[in-house]
């Protein structure tokens, strides 16, 4: 199944994992595990490094005013960001998170002013 938008079979062999239309649009999931801190959470692990994340998704996330859906296929305290480009389509975060999204929010937003090479 594509990574991306979960509803079509990937391309074999395709390395981000996606079905034909997801990768001609140039869709991409980022997928990041989070740890619990005293007051909320802060990213532990991502397919992003947080300069990475800060480069791809930056602007993005801080103008983010969507809400993050909670997605099945997700599990423990992990969520993914859907981009297109640099434009960043969604958030899914694992139905464990689905009552917590501003504060998964808020750690990614984080996560994305940091500049260190690794998480
Ligand atoms: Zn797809």
């Amino acid at each position: 199944m594509c990574r991306v938008c979960l509803r079509r079979p990937e391309i074999p062999d395709e390395p981000h994992g996606r079905c034909e239309s997801c990768a001609r649009a140039g869709r991409r999931v980022y997928q990041f595990r989070l740890r619990p801190t005293s007051t909320g959470f802060q990213i532990s692990a991502g397919e992003l490094s947080p300069r990475a994340l800060r480069e791809h998704a930056g602007a993005a996330l801080q103008g983010f005013s969507g809400s993050p859906t909670s997605k099945p296929h997700l599990t423990s305290t992990t969520c993914e960001l859907v981009m297109a480009g640099k434009r960043l389509e969604s958030i899914r975060v694992s139905p464990g998170l689905a009552s917590k999204t501003e504060a998964v929010v808020l750690a990614l937003r984080q996560g994305a002013v940091r500049s260190e090479a690794t998480w």
